[in-house]
């Protein structure tokens, strides 16, 4: 049995009492005693003996499914990634239900009960329910909807309406039946532009290559730049594969699943084919997220849209998966279970042997050296759909240039011209809050986090301190704490701060600010891309919240305040990602009629990188990465796995990795581990960090040695007295 929990092993169980092994399958659900607690566990296997002695085996205490919740093909791949990953198989597999099937629940979905009109209540004539004006109401509405109506559409049409109903009910003139209760809340559905699209040649022959083989695996690398209609490509292939009677799964971003996308898909594949789409993300209630999950088991769903985690929803008809913008960091999750839905989604489609799409404007260095290698085959976009034009990119020089609040003259000239053709405007800064640093003037302290190492930034318009890493916050200090005097100065700019500056330059017009703190209310970021949609001149201001697969047809001019950062980081993936994010923030200019243009203020106006995409040359930028990858022996041309530590003193992290090294060292000499090093922030929420890595190039050895790696550190008494964990292809190496 998988049971949660993080040991890296199976347990055994004896049947329930009065349970025949004949009703039990693997995938099902049973709740045992572990410890002195229970758990709900999945059955792996059964057997007819186990290692351990029989009267010290315990009995399960229920079989909570009939059947099983998951199928074999999905156990296959979670025990694949739990290995892979080193990860434990219980926490794989209990971590991928919906959180209502985690804590035992029935795995069935919600009704709603349905009230209609019986064959007796549809002879009654409401004029003959004179004395009774309410019944005669209730009926008339009824009798418009012959299909029946719940509750909430009742209420919307007549004030108190059950004691009247129950009247109808008895005189047998009403019936009641339950009913499913709705996949995905209801859009409305508008006439669909988007059928209408002739394809260019280019979405054709993409369309073409992957729709003749759909019946095989084969990995797809869709590269098409922003605006060249990946999308549509995906719609077309979605109806052929719906067509032959198959599900699709699509994967995306957090921040990408925005109610445009969704109202596309809708508008599509709903009318057309009166597919029902289900969908999968953080914002769904436990019920919600169970009924989406339970149509997609059952075949009811054909279409499933989901972030990340809904890679490991079962869909017995699956025929095709895409995943969207490929390259973005959120596939990979960063806690607990380290896996990279990207890879894992490779591998599902594998095993089930049907066709992936992996779609980007800005592939990842990993996905083009799959290329390269001819394990993926790529597909071209290169130019925009529909009569949009590539946006000039060009780059403002702030050397000696005097800034309001990171703003160049040359780029607030810009942004007026631009609002004076009534045009949209997006700023872009990755730093939200309102200035990163508070300093003293006078004796030189700053304010930093007492948890950990970095500084707090100053928030809302100047009243509060917050550390970006732990969450800790107070407010902002009036007079320095060392010196006692009252030059404290904020230096640096974030959202906030360029949005001051911007309203007191330009009072009249509208400004938004896009970034985790304005949207935290649910709906907000809704709202607010909704108004950037009707169009009117606005000035946006947006982290990298706004950069991922929006389509702003009005925006025709991006600034870009500070991307210098992603040239100096310490991490060997910065330059890859500075790159990703300035050509899809830059994408999102210019995408209708009108041409886009963006200005990028840099101080490093001749960094051959920034050149390459200028003249937006990423073949040409990945090139030159890859080639720095491979003289580097870095990823994709190596691998690695990162052991974390972190302890409440400094030493003990770094002495449990000491020790893992020698291990690892026993295990197999030629295993190249380098540290332990602390981290880059070493101090983090009051623990002191440290990390070892471990390169490879060859992936299934490393697995390998990594595996009975894992056990001994497991049984290590050092270990007890760190955090610690491991992160296979880690993504982020602070
Ligand atoms: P991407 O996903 O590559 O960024 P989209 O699929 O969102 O691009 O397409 C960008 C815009 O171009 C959308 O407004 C879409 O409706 C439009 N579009 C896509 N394909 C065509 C086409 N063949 N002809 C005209 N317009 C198109
Ligand atoms: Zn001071
Ligand atoms: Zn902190």
């Amino acid at each position: 049995m998988a049971i949660p929990g993080p040991l890296r092993r199976i347990f055994d169980y004896l049947p329930p009492s009065g349970c025949s092994p004949a009703q039990l399958h693997p995938g099902m659900r049973l709740r045992v005693p572990f410890g002195r607690r229970f758990l709900v566990g999945v059955l792996l296997d059964v057997a007819d003996h186990s290692d351990i002695a029989e009267k010290k085996l315990r009995r399960a205490e229920a079989l909570l499914d009939n059947q099983p919740l998951l199928p074999q093909e999905l156990l296959a791949l979670m025990r694949w990634a739990s290995s892979y990953y080193q990860h434990s198989i219980g926490e794989v597999i209990l971590g991928s239900l919906p959180t209502l099937l985690r804590q035992g629940q029935a795995a069935r979905s919600k009704t709603e009960t349905c009230w209609q009109l019986s064959p007796a209540g549809r002879e009654i004539d409401s004029d003959s329910l004179k004395r009774a004006p309410k019944q005669a109401a209730l009926l008339r509405i009824l009798q418009q909807h012959p299909a029946g109506l719940d509750a909430p559409s009742l209420n919307r049409q007549q004030q108190n309406w059950r004691p009247s109903m129950a009247r109808l009910q008895q005189k047998g003139w009403v019936t009641t039946h339950e009913r499913e209760s709705a996949l995905t809340p209801p859009i409305k559905a508008e006439p669909s532009k988007t059928a209408a699209l002739t394809l260019n040649r280019h979405q054709q022959a993409a369309v073409d290559a992957i729709s003749t083989r759909l019946d095989c695996y084969q990995c797809y690398l869709l590269n098409g730049i922003t605006g060249s209609g990946k999308t549509e490509v995906y719609l077309r292939l979605i109806q052929k594969v719906l067509a032959a009677g198959r599900q699709v799964l699509v994967l995306a971003p957090e921040i990408g699943l925005t109610p445009q996308l969704i109202q596309r898909f809708r508008t599509c594949l709903g009318q057309s084919h009166n597919a029902q789409i289900a969908l999968l993300h953080s914002g769904l209630s436990n019920q919600a997220r169970l009924n989406n999950w339970l149509a997609c088991a059952a075949g009811k769903a054909d279409v499933l849209i989901g972030t990340r985690s809904a890679l490991f929803t079962p869909l017995p008809r699956l025929g095709l998966i895409i995943l969207d913008e490929e390259h973005d960091l959120s596939f990979k999750q960063q806690d607990s279970f380290r896996y990279n839905a990207r890879d894992l989604a490779i591998v599902r489609a594998q095993k089930a042997a049907i066709p992936i799409i992996l779609g980007s404007a800005t592939p990842s260095l990993e996905s083009l050296h799959n290329v390269a290698q001819q394990r993926s085959q790529m597909l071209l976009l290169p130019e925009r759909a529909g009569n949009a034009q590539p946006p000039q990119l060009r780059l403002l020089d702030i050397r000696h240039q005097k800034l309001e609040q990171g703003l160049s003259a040359q780029l607030l000239s810009r942004v007026q011209q631009h609002l004076d053709d009534e045009s949209q405007v997006l700023l872009f800064i990755n730093r939200r809050g309102y200035a990163p640093v508070l300093m003293c003037h006078d004796c030189g302290w700053h304010a930093r986090c007492l948890r950990c190492d970095a500084h707090m930034t100053v928030h809302h318009g100047q009243q509060q301190l917050r550390c970006h890493h732990c969450g800790s916050q107070r407010p902002v200090n009036r007079h320095c704490p060392d010196c006692n005097g009252d030059s404290l100065h904020f230096m640096g700019a974030g959202t906030e701060r360029v949005e001051d500056t911007l309203a007191t330059r330009f009072p009249h017009v509208r400004i938004l600010r896009i970034d985790r703190d304005s949207t935290r209310r649910k709906g907000s970021l809704d709202q607010m891309l909704a108004e950037i949609q009707r169009g009117a001149p606005i000035i946006l201001i947006g982290t990298q919240m706004l950069a991922k697969g929006h389509h702003f047809p009005n925006v025709t001019l991006v600034g870009m305040l500070d991307i210098d950062y992603g040239l100096f980081s310490a991490d060997f993936r910065a330059s890859e990602r500075m790159g990703q994010l300035l050509l899809q923030v830059a994408g999102r200019a210019g995408r209708a009629e009108r041409p886009g243009e963006v200005l990028i203020q840099t101080h490093q106006p001749d960094n051959p990188l920034l050149h390459f995409l200028l003249r937006h040359d990423y073949p040409g930028f990945s090139r030159t990465l890859l080639k720095e990858r491979a003289e580097a022996q870095l990823p994709p041309y190596n691998h690695l796995a990162l052991l974390r530590a972190e302890s409440p003193d400094a030493e003990t992290a770094m002495q449990f990795l000491q020790q893992a090294k020698q291990q690892a060292a026993l295990i197999q000499p030629q295993l190249l581990a380098f540290g332990p090093l602390p981290a880059l922030m070493e101090r983090r929420a009051g623990r002191f960090r440290a990390q070892l890595l471990f390169q490879h190039h060859q992936r299934g050895e490393l697995q390998q040695w990594l595996a009975s790696l894992m056990l001994q550190l497991e049984n290590m008494k050092n270990a007890r007295k760190v955090r610690w964990s491991i992160d296979v292809d880690p993504m982020e190496m602070y």
